[in-house]
């Protein structure tokens, strides 16, 4: 990866260094909060998040039909803890509130360990870590613990608390809309309901928000972009229901989820699996240098599979780098801050920002010499010295763009024709557009 991007929307330069440890110190602000799909936990997330972006937050109350679901009642956890038949507090939810299983009901009782144990929850063959475990739609209550720890539980009487309540209230969620010049709109959606865990999705909440943030202070923007932070499948869903009559504006969209591991980008593709998006991302993907995977969609995941069901068939893919469920600390007490380094987290910002730039910038031109190869020599646009490698690359782009550009070709066309990157192609249209040798198609 290149320490410094240059994105041409407004010629900014990215330091991504800079930008992978602002990403990463948010992430490290967010780690502790305990979120769930509804509760406190979201709105302290969404309040930090608004010092970096301008975010709308909406309550939606608890009974509140979405669809074909409800809107659940709001859960929310001061405290929880085990003392063991010692006197010693053995699990502290605020160590780590990985311990508590999501949406426990409260609960303040003695208990023997043979009473206590279906509650209890651990992974027997990754013994050193907590599993993160819900329990949303059925009233449950529950601990986690690493296997380790369970194995050495005693015999004995179990003082269980579970400081919490579950009650009418409200579904939290955030979106933050960056107007551009068309309605048209980009959409990118992350998720805000997982506690202390980071690829899985904290990730995807900080590289969101970064993407806000900078693609806010760009002036000249053709689209515009929405940015939600919603929790995951029920907070979709409400966003979907609340908001049908501006899906139609959603032109582009992409799930942002587990970016933030050392593993290669992959790329799961939209429902239809031939759409703009689809073909944007795999040319960025293609041209960024690194290894990488594109699979095809599959009904499970994140929240793909409700901007893609059949009602609503948004155009909606996920760019990950290590897909969930394909990494071992996956929903475990080990997905943590030094598990996501600010390396990653930067890689997927700049693939992402370059995909923007691509939508943004994706225009058809035409030849205004188109009889023959124009005389570039007399116009600067050769190298002097034939044979010399400098300079070749991007001579080939601005050969490849006059002779495609006969209104039928974008450029996004042409640098997959050509394998040459879009940004030199783009580079080389601007010069010929300079040259007055293109121009762009319908633009009188
Ligand atoms: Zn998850």
């Amino acid at each position: 990866m290149n320490k410094i991007m240059t994105i041409n929307f407004d010629k900014i330069d990215y330091d991504l260094e800079k930008i992978g440890k602002e990403m990463h110190d948010l992430m490290t602000e967010l780690f502790p909060i305990c979120r769930s799909i509804t509760g406190d936990g979201v709105r302290k997330t969404d309040d930090i998040l608004s010092q970096h972006m301008p975010l709308e937050i909406h309550e939606v109350p608890t009974g509140t039909k979405v669809f074909d679901w409800i809107v659940p009642k709001e859960w929310n956890i001061n405290d929880a803890y085990i003392i063991d038949p010692n006197g010693e507090k053995i699990i502290d939810f605020k160590k780590s509130n990985v311990h508590i299983m999501s949406y426990s009901v409260p609960i303040n009782e003695k208990m023997t360990l043979k009473e206590l144990t279906p509650h209890l929850y651990t992974i027997p063959d990754k013994p050193d870590v907590i599993p993160y475990r819900i329990s949303y739609y059925k009233e449950n209550w529950g601990f986690c613990l690493t296997h380790n720890q369970f194995l050495n539980l005693e015999e004995g009487e179990y003082q269980v608390v579970i400081d919490s309540s579950l009650k009418d209230g409200s579904l939290t969620y955030a979106e933050c809309f960056l107007p551009g010049e068309t309605d048209h709109e980009i959409l990118v959606s992350c998720y805000t309901c997982h506690p202390s865990l980071c690829n899985d999705n904290l990730s995807g909440v900080v590289l969101s928000t970064l993407l806000a943030k900078e693609i806010s202070k760009i002036n000249s923007k053709k689209y515009s972009y929405r940015f939600l932070f919603v929790p995951e499948t029920i907070g979709a869903i409400t966003w979907l229901s609340l908001n049908e009559s501006k899906l139609s504006n959603i032109k582009h969209g992409l799930v942002a989820t587990c970016v933030g591991d050392a593993g290669n980008s992959t790329y799961k593709k939209t429902r239809n699996g031939n759409l703009y998006i689809d073909r944007v991302v795999t040319n960025v993907l293609k041209n960024s240098g690194d290894d990488y995977k594109i699979i095809d969609y599959f009904p499970p995941g994140s929240d793909e599979r409700q901007y893609g069901s059949p009602g609503i068939n948004l155009p909606v893919g996920s760019l990950m780098k290590t897909p969930y469920g394909d990494f071992p600390q996956y929903h475990t007490s080990a997905d943590n801050l030094d598990f996501v380094k600010p390396v990653g987290l930067a890689d997927s910002f700049s693939k992402y920002m370059n995909i923007f730039y691509i939508i943004e910038n994706d225009k058809t031109f035409v030849n205004l010499q188109p009889k023959g190869e124009p005389n570039l020599g007399k116009r600067g646009l050769y190298r002097t010295v034939s044979g010399q490698q400098d300079g070749y690359e991007s001579e080939l782009a601005t050969i490849s763009v006059l002779n495609l550009s006969d209104g039928n070709h974008s450029l996004l066309e042409i640098s997959e024709r050509t394998n040459i990157d879009f940004n030199l192609i783009k580079q080389s249209a601007d010069r010929l557009v300079e040259s007055k040798l293109l121009e762009e198609l319908n633009s009188k």
